[in-house]
């Protein structure tokens, strides 16, 4: 009697492990823990830092001449609607150091610094011979 109770115990647990081990299907996965409460909670973040100030202009350098000789080499003219268009056919209406990658002004700023004039400032509304258009 004992063997055959004990028969009738295994027969359903094993079966089940088997086709539970026979499965191609994943089993499912066990319930996650409850989650204990912190028992500290994080400190807040801190505050984010105001955002940094834009030097002012004059920290910035002299404006470019457009008569030096690196801004004659470049073809700089403070204004690009002054671009002599027939030595630089490659402008196009609408490009301007604004929106130059290499220009490093602040947006809206009327000048700012461009590595090719390392010290001084570029007008945004000007233009050279290595413009790239900004991306992004
Ligand atoms: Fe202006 Fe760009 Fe030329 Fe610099 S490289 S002077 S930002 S057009």
């Amino acid at each position: 009697m004992t063997t055959r109770r004990l028969f009738i115990q295994i027969v359903p647990v094993s079966g089940a492990v088997l086709l539970a081990a026979c499965s191609d299907k994943a089993p499912p996965p066990a319930a996650a823990p409850p989650a204990a409460p912190a028992p500290n909670p994080a400190p807040a973040p801190a505050p984010a830092a105001a955002p940094a100030a834009a030097p002012p202009a004059a920290a910035l350098g002299p404006m470019v001449d457009e008569k030096e000789a690196a801004a004659v080499a470049l073809g700089y003219v403070a204004d690009a609607a002054r671009v002599d268009k027939a030595k630089y056919p490659k402008y196009a209406p609408g490009q301007a150091c604004g929106n130059c990658a290499l220009y490093q002004g602040v947006a809206g700023a009327a000048a700012g610094p461009c590595p090719l004039f390392a010290g001084q400032q570029v007008s945004a509304a000007g233009w050279c011979g290595s413009y790239v258009k900004k991306t992004g």
